[in-house]
């Protein structure tokens, strides 16, 4: 036993849970976890993500988001779904158990009219984080290297300017530090034109936390952390994708 028994155990339990989300996933012959399992296992890694509640009824929505407090969050929880805004299966700033509701409705209304052939698991509800810069964590599987991460700005400039940088893992804090300043949106993280600067020491532990996590997790095929929002004290993940080997 190590020096610190307590935190020893506490490591090996959040070992534990992972593994048995994985576990349960693969039992059901699921690749794809969906954003509540994938924001608990980060969780556990020491990866801030939002809180998160799956709920199957409008009612079950309106007590989560009471709970959890508004204003709220609420997306379509389906493994047939992948990109949620694209169908109209996100909606944001929900300010009162009437809006939860509605969009509860509005929601599955949508899934089913984009995707009628989806399996539903649910709708997830979360508190609404405050906007930010939004960045991007990734990690896919290279035939050659094995896990690489990459990391960008969210929207256009990952999608279309294709503006990202990329390690192996296991990342070293100075790929970490590298990767980041490299990128050529880098200014903005600094702060551009009196917008809010990221934490960049934040965002570089991130990566390692990252890479650490998928270390630990040889059977995690692919994931996406996106977007994460940078603020000047910390980030966080508001979205969370994790595939698993088949
Ligand atoms: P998608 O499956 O389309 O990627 P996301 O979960 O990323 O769905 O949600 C779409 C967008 O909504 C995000 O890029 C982010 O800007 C915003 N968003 C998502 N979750 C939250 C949240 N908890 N708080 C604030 N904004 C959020
Ligand atoms: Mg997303």
């Amino acid at each position: 036993m190590g020096s610190n028994p307590i935190g020893a155990a506490i490591g090996m339990e959040d070992h534990l849970a992972a593994t048995d989300i994985i576990g349960s996933a693969k039992k059901q012959g699921r690749t794809a976890l969906n954003e509540v399992e994938s924001k608990q296992i980060l969780k556990q890694a020491g990866i801030k993500t939002t809180e998160i509640k799956l709920a199957t009824s409008k009612e079950e929505a309106i007590a989560a988001a009471n709970k959890l407090g508004l204003p709220a969050v609420l997306k379509i929880v389906s493994p047939d779904i992948l990109h949620k805004s694209d169908i109209g299966g996100v909606k944001l700033n929900l300010n009162s158990e009437n809006e939860v509701g509605k969009a509860y409705d509005e929601v599955m209304a949508a899934a089913r009219k984009h995707q009628p052939k989806a399996k539903i698991e649910g709708v997830s509800v979360q508190p609404m984080a405050r906007p930010a810069t939004e960045v991007i964590i990734g990690m896919n599987k290279d035939e050659q290297f094995g896990p690489v991460l990459m990391f960008g700005l969210g929207g256009i400039l990952v999608e279309v300017l294709k503006d990202v940088s990329f390690r192996i893992v296991p990342l070293t804090k100075r790929d970490a530090r590298e990767m980041i300043r490299e990128i050529k949106a880098y200014p903005v993280l600094e702060g551009y034109r009196g917008q809010e600067p990221a934490d960049i020491e934040t965002l570089e532990n991130l990566l390692l936390k990252v890479s650490d996590f998928v270390e630990k997790h040889p059977d995690i095929k692919e994931m996406d952390l996106n977007p994460i929002f940078a603020y000047k004290d910390g980030a966080i993940a508001v979205d969370a994708r994790i595939i698993l080997e088949s």
